[in-house]
């Protein structure tokens, strides 16, 4: 099948631009890998393996007209051949597609080829901070307040726009070169219709599972203060509060409200883990709530951290 005549002529502009490159990016990106956006008549060569999920590979992708480079998550046709599946990833672009946001992982694109769709994000090269944690074990309170504070921000601005993310966990907390937190991964989200909507199910397995989701009660907002609370607690400690061998006894633990919290935790942090677990969803903290919380106001908060302290345990003044 011959491609569309536009898309030849792309390809041919992109291949001159290709030999005008520097050495540093020809040899960070794959020249012979070019990948053709028909929706905005933008070109890009594919570069290093960002990570992998359930269906996406995700790339380093740059821009031939801008030379900016953003994360590419590629997913191949074969993977999402029911309709059902496709359905799923488009939902999740309808919802990310209008946020704006600083603490939200932008979304730049969505198009698609014989092989593959594609969805074009804003880079966050130092990854999540399932990465940094697995380097550091746990982080100091100062650092803490730093990473809640963003997620707290954007999360309040997805809810602002009546979406609750539902899947809220380390590794969707991903960190761009200045070390800003971005939310990302919709794949489970759902937008509230109507105020007081309580949604039943969720179609995945949420990592903070909150009880009322669990037991499908009917849940909202709120689901997402739980994980809030778990993430507080899984930063601190090294390990999330329900935390089992088992799926089915985590479940029973957070139906049971069962978890402990050692004694090194502060005063502070501890009331906030405590109000943000709390089984019922009307009794949690409202985002402002958590940003008022004597944790916040009574301790440093750091307005930027250094990219060491990926990997090592900073000293605060
Ligand atoms: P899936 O939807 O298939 O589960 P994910 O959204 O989990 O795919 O993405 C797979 C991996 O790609 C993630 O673990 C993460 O490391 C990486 N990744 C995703 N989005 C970005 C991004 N915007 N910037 C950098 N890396 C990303």
């Amino acid at each position: 099948v011959q491609p569309p005549h536009h898309t030849i002529m792309e390809v041919k502009r992109s291949t001159m631009d290709i030999n005008s490159l520097s050495s540093d990016i020809q040899q960070r990106f794959d020249t012979t890998f070019i990948i053709y956006d028909n929706t905005s008549n933008t070109t890009y060569l594919r570069g290093r393996l960002l990570g992998k999920g359930g269906f996406a590979r995700c790339y380093e992708m740059l821009n031939l007209d801008s030379n900016r480079i953003y994360a590419g998550k590629i997913i191949s046709k074969t993977r999402i051949a029911k309709p059902h599946q496709k359905q799923k990833i488009l939902r999740e672009v309808q919802l990310q597609k209008n946020l704006k946001h600083r603490n939200v992982v932008e979304f730049v694109s969505y198009f698609e080829d014989d092989q593959n769709v594609y969805i074009i994000l804003e880079n966050c090269s130092r990854k999540s901070l399932v990465h940094v944690l697995k380097h550091r074990k746990c982080l100091t309170e100062p650092e803490v307040r730093y990473y809640l504070r963003q997620l707290v921000d954007g999360v309040d601005y997805v809810h602002s726009n009546q979406i609750i993310h539902r899947d809220l966990k380390l590794g969707n907390m991903l960190l761009n070169e200045a070390m800003d937190l971005k939310l990302a991964d919709f794949g489970l989200a759902t937008r509230v219709d109507y105020e007081g909507e309580k949604k039943m199910t969720v179609c995945g397995t949420p990592n903070y599972i909150a009880p009322e989701v669990l037991q499908k009660k009917g849940h909202s907002f709120e689901a997402d203060i739980w994980a809030v609370g778990c993430i507080t607690y899984a930063l601190l400690v090294g390990r999330p509060p329900f935390e089992t061998t088992t799926l089915k006894e985590t479940y029973q633990r957070i139906t049971q409200n069962n978890y402990t919290l050692p004694s090194s935790l502060s005063t502070s942090v501890k009331n906030l883990i405590r109000r943000c677990l709390h089984p019922e969803p009307v009794s949690r903290p409202t985002l402002q709530d958590i940003l008022s919380d004597e944790f916040f106001t009574c301790g440093f908060l750091p307005h930027s951290l250094s990219p060491a302290c990926c990997t090592a345990m900073p000293k605060f003044p």
